[in-house]
């Protein structure tokens, strides 16, 4: 990472914008998970997702962005997603960018990455393998037989091109739900030896309205248990500092989330709405995944973030979080809040280098 990357990094620090942005670039879907929270917008027949021209009119409008994270639906369903990344780049100076995949597309995915990796500046891309269980387990958790192959093959792929580049990152992701409480132990000590190249494996627990509500049945004992049992898997240094400083965070996160699903009550002020923002797939703006209020769509704002942002309805939204008007244990805010929180550097750097 050179010089220029760490004061483009520091100047999205320091802006007052949500420069943590989670765009849900597509509400098509090739999986049908039994925990998604998605999945009433990627199960409905009416699609009306943002076009490129369209989203280059909201990166056009937008400030600096540190970090993009590109969800959906299945992100790579998309044709364009290489082209979103650039224009993130051109108009934002983006520094970070999160694509979650459920692996389905193999070959689709590693020529895209290799593709933004190419012509986009980027600090650190890093791609998110989703993994719910190991072998048949998978394929019936995420709705798909076959699943569980595309997952290996998609690593195989990406490990190839991670060995040519330096700044691509390789995460794991599981969901921890009532449906594989009692294999994920497995499924830890299995990603740790079927897939010894990737950065980092996280556990979240499933949130929102998730499509089976029986999976939600877990407690926080549960989580923190299936944590620690993580922490010692992982224990393993990476050599990429972007890739320790991502880890430090997730594991103090982890412990947050603990805090929150104990209490109910969050151990730091939320910075949703005011440092992170979530647009869906047709523009609609959120503070959050898990608040169920909208704070007015892209579309009728002309693409101007910052509009939408001065709108009473969001002033009034973000003025309710910022009194604590809400909890939830949501890793991505906890993430945000920590990060554009100067309080919390010496704790960060302390974990990055002598607790990772
Ligand atoms: S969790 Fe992700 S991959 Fe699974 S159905 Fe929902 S959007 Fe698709
Ligand atoms: S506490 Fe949770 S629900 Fe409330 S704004 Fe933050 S992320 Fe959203």
């Amino acid at each position: 990472m050179g010089l220029n990357n760490w004061i483009s990094v520091a100047r999205s620090l320091l802006t007052n914008a949500p420069s943590y942005l989670i765009f849900q670039v597509t509400s098509k879907c090739n999986s049908r998970c039994l925990t998604c929270f998605n999945w009433k917008r990627i199960d409905s027949p009416e699609k009306n997702d943002l076009t490129l021209d369209e989203i280059e009119k909201i990166s056009e409008n937008y400030g600096r962005v540190l970090q993009l994270t590109l969800g959906g639906g299945e992100p790579f369903l998309r044709d364009d997603i290489a082209d979103i990344c650039l224009l993130f780049d051109k108009n934002n100076s983006v520094q970070h960018i999160t694509i979650a995949t459920n692996c389905l597309l193999p070959h689709k995915i590693k020529k895209v990455v290799e593709n933004i990796l190419l012509r986009c500046n980027l600090n650190y891309l890093k791609i998110g393998l989703s993994l719910d269980g190991i072998g048949e387990e998978h394929d019936r958790l995420r709705g798909v037989p076959g699943n569980y192959k595309k997952v290996l093959e998609t690593y195989s792929y990406l490990t190839e091109t991670k060995r040519k580049h330096s700044n691509l990152g390789l995460d794991i992701s599981s969901v921890l739900s009532a449906l594989n409480k009692d294999s994920i132990h497995t499924t830890i000590d299995t990603v740790k030896w079927q897939f010894p190249e990737i950065d980092k494996h996280a556990v979240v627990a499933v949130r929102g309205d998730a499509r089976e509500k029986a999976s939600k049945d877990i407690d926080a004992e549960c989580y923190m248990n299936t944590l620690n049992y993580l922490k010692q898997a992982n224990a393993t240094k990476s050599k990429n500092l972007v890739a320790r400083i991502f880890k430090a965070l997730f594991n103090i996160n982890s412990e947050m989330v603990y805090g929150q699903l104990k209490t109910g009550r969050l151990s730091i002020p939320c910075l949703a709405g005011q440092r992170l923002i979530v647009i869906t797939p047709d523009g609609e703006v959120y503070p959050c995944e898990g608040l169920d209020q909208s704070i007015g769509n892209l579309r009728e704002f002309r693409y101007q973030m910052q509009t939408v942002l001065e709108s009473e309805r969001a002033q009034k939204l973000i003025k309710f979080i910022r009194e604590r008007g809400c909890s939830c244990s949501w890793e991505c805010a906890f993430h945000a809040s920590l990060v554009f929180n100067v309080k919390h550097y010496p704790k960060i750097l302390y974990r990055t280098f002598f607790q990772n």
